[in-house]
Parts: structure tokens; C-alpha cells; sequence
């Protein structure tokens, strides 16, 4: 079996180090013998190519960068984006990229930034003066039907551990919340809620990066896209997960919340 991972804007939204989400997926891919292609999809790529990819990942970039982004995103190549995640291709968006997946994102300075649309919420940055929301992020999975599928695999309600650093808030209007805030800001320090979950698509403030820490987000990515692809059931072999469990204990430890030490 194959994978192809698409890479939304590389050399633009890739500040807060969410590479690492397509090097897990890759890894965590090569080490079942998937064979795994990487396609970037930027200012270089056609509409078309989004086309041909099975998952998608978006990393986080300052406000600068995704207005650049968002010149380019418009058009064919945004009907593209549209139409694979309203497909059900399975992604995860990490804080600057699920801001431009909704209506607008209002940044520190400068002229709003429409976004896609794509996820019912909108982000506002409440000026270059205000507190970024910075530090680690815990929060419990409550998405459905993703908190149901990854419990069935962990056998435990799934706790995200990430890290987040952005002036953005976002506010949530009928799209579900991907999560409830533990420990941290997550979408806007107010509500309790953190990112969004829709179709098949993970939107977060959780760099991290997420996956490598939550390894049950990376396989469940892996597992959804392959059975997008190849229309039927799929079981993953399972992986030798003692680091990061043993990472994940040390960072419950140092966060005071060893009683959600459950996976
Ligand atoms: N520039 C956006 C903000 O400050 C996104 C930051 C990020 O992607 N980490 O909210």
C-alpha cells in the first residue's frame, strides 16, 4: 500500500516546527511498509495536484506568511482544498492554518484575511500589545466521532499533549470543538475549547509537534486515509510506542496531571 502526503505551503507555514507531523506520518508509515510520497502543495503547485493526495497537513506561520498563503489559496486550488476535506481526505491543521480554513482571520496589524470557509469559526488577533497565548497544552479529545474511534484503539479516553504559541483566538460558531482544555489557552483562552473537528479533518493549536506526541492522532490519520484510498477496512500493526509513552508520563509528571496518565 501507498500514501501521498500533501504539504500545504512548506517554506511559508512552517514556524513552529508542524514538519514534524509529516515526518511521523512517514515514519510511522515506512515502519508498516507503506510507501510514502511527500507532494508540497504552494505557490509553484496547480490546483490539480491536491487532487491526488490522501492526507493533508498544515503547519502554523506568522501573520505575514498566511496572508501570503491566502493570495495564493484562492480560486481553483482553494475549490481543491474544499473539496478534499468536504471528501473526507483526513488532515490536521496546526493554529495559523485552520485560522485561514474559516471565514476571516483578523491579524495583529494590517487588513482582515478572508479565509476558506471551510470550518463555520473565526479568528481575531487582539493587537500586537496583547498577551500570546504561549506554553504547554493538555486537553481530553471529545471530537466525535474521533474521540470514539482512537478510544477503541487506546482502550482509554485519548489526552492530547501539544504546545501552543499564537495571538490569534478563535471562536467557534456550529463547528465542534476538537477538544476541552486541560491545562493552557487553547482556542481562545475563554471558552475551554480547543480546535475544531470536521469530516475528517483535526484543526489545532497544538504544535508540539502534535503528532509525535499523541502517536494515536498519527495512526488514526494513517488508517482513515487508507481506507478512504483503498475502500476498505484496515487494520494497523501496532508499534513499539514505550518512548513516547514513557515522554508523554515524564511531561503528565512535570504538568501535575499524572491522574489523566492513561496512555
Ligand atoms: N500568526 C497566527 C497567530 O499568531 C498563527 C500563529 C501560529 O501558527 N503558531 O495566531
Amino acid at each position: 500500500m501507498e500514501l501521498k502526503i500533501g504539504w500545504l505551503y512548506p517554506n511559508l507555514m512552517s514556524t513552529y516546527g508542524d514538519r514534524g507531523n509529516v515526518i511521523c506520518l512517514s515514519r510511522r508509515c515506512g515502519w508498516r511498509e507503506i510507501e510514502v510520497t511527500t507532494i508540497p502543495l504552494d505557490r509553484e503547485t496547480e490546483a490539480e495536484a491536491f487532487n491526488h493526495v490522501d492526507i493533508i497537513v498544515g503547519g502554523g506561520a506568522q501573520d505575514r506568511q498566511q496572508e501570503i498563503v491566502m493570495r495564493d489559496l484562492k480560486g481553483a486550488k482553494a475549490d481543491a482544498l474544499r473539496h478534499k476535506i468536504e471528501a473526507g481526505t483526513p488532515g490536521v491543521f496546526t493554529c495559523g492554518s485552520p485560522q485561514l480554513l474559516g471565514h476571516y482571520y483578523e491579524p495583529a496589524l494590517g487588513q482582515r484575511i478572508e479565509g476558506l470557509g471551510l470550518l463555520d469559526l473565526v479568528s481575531k488577533h487582539p493587537g500586537p500589545d496583547a498577551p500570546r497565548c504561549i506554553g504547554n497544552v493538555v486537553f481530553e479529545l471529545t471530537a466525535s466521532p474521533l474521540a470514539e474511534e482512537v478510544k477503541s484503539i487506546l482502550g482509554t479516553n485519548p489526552v492530547v499533549i501539544g504546545f501552543e504559541n499564537h495571538g490569534g483566538r478563535t471562536y467557534l460558531n456550529t463547528a465542534q470543538p476538537l477538544g476541552k482544555v486541560i491545562i493552557g489557552s487553547g482556542n481562545n483562552g475563554e471558552d475551554g475549547m480547543e480546535g475544531a473537528f470536521y469530516h475528517h479533518a483535526i484543526a489545532t493549536y497544538s504544535h508540539g509537534p502534535l503528532l509525535p506526541k499523541n502517536p494515536f492522532l498519527a495512526d488514526w490519520l494513517i488508517k482513515t486515509a487508507l481506507q478512504q484510498k483503498y475502500q476498505r477496512s484496515i487494520s494497523l500493526t501496532k508499534l513499539d510506542d514505550s518512548l513516547v509513552v514513557a515522554a508523554r508520563a515524564a511531561m503528565f509528571k512535570r504538568l501535575n496531571v499524572t491522574n489523566l496518565l492513561k496512555y
